[in-house]
């Protein structure tokens, strides 16, 4: 193939709005997989079960078909991009292998937060955008009514529009032959020495690591030795590749992190600039990941090795803490990547683990102007030592969009003002003349801590599920923040330390107080319940004293019974964590964790 008949596309979209199901049709259609007899289909190109389960895809993949089209054959490479805010940063890399984008809205839904997001995202990728409307066969669908609001929403001209079925494939053909005749081809020179961009890694259990590169210049030959213009690391090619295509090199590398993504490759010998990388991707969300049964964690370490070939944005520390034990310390990037995490280390690895309250990283700004990330609560500075020498805390903040009917403003404005959301702007999304249905676009700058917890269920329930939101990173924000330590009996259990703004301090202390008192059992003794910050008390409860004796109730006699009871409660003992002088079963920390 040369790079004239090739088509390097990805299809964008808000969750749901049809991305697997048109690239399944689409594959269908050129041959690329057979069609599925059954209605059920399962889609190819989420890979992971998880994944495929929460529909959506947090790698990158590829899939090569041929169609044949104004008499020639030509190569379509389609590129998957991830379909949620988390992975953010990773659409922007896919999009970088591309020429085109098929930009993909539901018929019965319309332009969501995420349609905006990745459509400015393609858009100054300067790539060509093919409006695609799907799901025109619902009842509910308002082809007209959306068309409209596309045009002005994304300023494109209306004719440009392709109105589809992905479920049907209804209108399909048209979408094929729009990628062959309205995306350009590659620029690319096949004279000329070897520039491959690496813009995705995968880990295969038989194959290592999987680089997926998109060729610039050049042709690549099987057995060619290539270099790494960032690792300076030599691997030998396994596969052909022409200028224009996107493919798969499985080069003999170990681990993942070898394969720098954003890196140029070229062929030994002939050295080539290389192009503008991608800055690293950053981990927002932090939680520390303990084994239920403390003796696992060597076993649950491994787990996570393993995991964490496959999905290198996952960061990862060890940790240790007097109330869990020996554990360790991941970074995400963001909510939803945590849980598929969490539910891949459980499905596939058969996993035990307790995870601690996500918290984002916070900066230490000192005297002398240093800077420092703490990305454990733990480790976050008590203000009321004389000799402190941070000057300043700032909390990363991001830019929220939420887009929400008219009827359901007012809540999300106070659902936003009640988590420190600031800069609040708010206007109506341009449908068209014809706007039957009115829906506002609320922007506003708030603290990534205030929507690593429940801020999507929460924007979700007080709108019936219509609201959509999508957020990207807006830097660093001087914060007031304190750190909240939990005392039992005066003394402090770690893994419990959260940070907190001034103004929530009062209500989360009482109520993570006022849930411990409820968990925790009663000793031998009374036990204080303290949330305190620095040495100020902000909350407190006393767990009354319980005398109950296990062997008092059983007969002098039955020395058998009665050891027996003894030993059942020296196993009883085993699970139980002491801090300080207080037992604490550990079922009851799963408890306060749970949420
Ligand atoms: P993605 O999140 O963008 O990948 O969306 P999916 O392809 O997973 O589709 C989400 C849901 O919409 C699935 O239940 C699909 O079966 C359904 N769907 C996709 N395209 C159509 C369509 O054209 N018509 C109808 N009725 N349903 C569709
Ligand atoms: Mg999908």
């Amino acid at each position: 193939f040369t790079p004239d008949v090739i088509r390097n596309f990805s299809i964008i979209a808000h969750i749901d709005h049809g991305k697997s199901t048109l690239a399944d049709r689409l594959l269908e259609l050129t041959g690329t997989i057979k069609k599925k007899e059954s209605g059920k289909n399962e889609q190819v190109l989420d890979k992971l079960k998880v994944e495929r389960e929460r529909g959506i895809t947090g790698k990158a993949q590829t899939a090569s078909m041929v169609h044949v089209a104004n008499g020639k054959p030509h190569l379509l490479n389609l590129i998957d991009t991830p379909g949620h805010v988390d992975f953010a940063w990773e659409v922007s890399r896919s999009l970088a292998a591309c020429q085109g984008a098929l930009l993909l809205v539901d018929a019965s839904q319309g332009v969501q937060a995420q349609s905006i997001s990745v459509f400015h995202v393609a858009q100054e990728r300067g790539l060509t955008i093919i409006p695609v409307l799907n799901k025109i066969d619902l009842p509910a669908a308002q082809p007209e009514l959306i068309a409209s609001q596309m045009t002005a929403t994304f300023g494109i001209n209306p004719e440009d529009i392709l109105a589809i079925s992905a479920k049907t494939g209804k209108g399909v053909e048209a979408v094929l032959q729009a990628i062959i005749d309205r995306i350009p081809a590659p620029q690319c020179k096949d004279d000329a020495p070897v520039k491959a961009f690496l813009f995705d890694s995968l880990y295969d259990r038989y194959r290592g690591v999987i680089s997926l590169v998109n060729i610039q210049d050049g042709i690549l030959r099987k057995g060619d030795k290539i270099a790494s213009c960032h690792t300076r690391k030599k691997e030998e090619a396994t596969d052909i590749l022409c200028p224009g295509q996107v493919g798969y090199i499985a080069c003999n590398m170990k681990e993942s992190s070898e394969a720098h993504i954003g890196d140029t490759l070229h062929r030994v010998g002939e050295p080539v600039p290389p192009m503008p990388g991608f800055k690293p991707s950053k981990a927002m969300v932090y939680a520390g990941i303990f084994p239920i049964d403390t003796s696992d964690f060597p076993k649950l370490e491994e787990s996570i090795k393993r995991l964490t070939l496959t999905d290198r944005s996952v960061t990862v520390t060890r940790e240790s803490s007097s109330a869990l034990g020996q554990g360790c310390r991941l970074g995400f990037l963001g909510t939803l990547h945590m849980d598929v995490f969490r539910q891949r280390l459980e499905d596939e690895y058969d996993a035990n683990i307790i995870i601690t309250a996500p918290t984002v990283p916070y900066k230490l700004v000192y005297k002398d102007g240093k800077e420092k990330f703490i990305s454990n609560p733990t480790d976050f500075p008590d203000f009321n030592e004389s000799s402190i020498r941070v000057t300043e805390v700032q909390e990363p903040v991001v830019k929220a969009s939420i887009i929400v009917p008219e009827e359901y403003f007012g809540d999300m404005m106070e659902l936003c003002y009640s988590r420190r959301a600031e800069e609040l702007d708010h206007r109506y999304l341009s449908s068209g003349p014809d706007a039957s249905s009115s829906r506002i676009i609320l922007t506003c700058v708030i603290p990534l801590s205030e929507i690593v917890t429940d801020f999507f269920d929460q924007l979700k329930g007080r709108s019936s599920g219509f609201a959509s939101f999508d957020y990207e990173d807006a830097g660093y924000q001087k914060s007031d923040l304190r750190k909240m330590v939990f005392l039992l009996n005066g003394k402090p259990v770690d893994a419990l330390a959260l940070i907190v703004h001034r103004s929530a301090q009062d209500t989360v202390g009482k109520s993570w107080v006022k849930k411990l008192h409820k968990v925790i059992p009663r000793q031998l003794f009374e036990v204080p319940i303290q949330a305190v910050i620095g040495k100020q008390v902000i909350s407190r409860e006393t767990l009354p004293a319980n005398r109950a004796d296990v062997t008092a109730g059983l007969y002098g006699g039955h020395y058998e019974r009665k050891l027996k009871h003894l030993n059942n409660q020296k196993e009883g003992k085993k699970r139980l964590k002491r801090i300080g002088t207080v037992d604490l079963p550990q079922e009851a920390f799963f408890d306060i964790l749970k949420r």
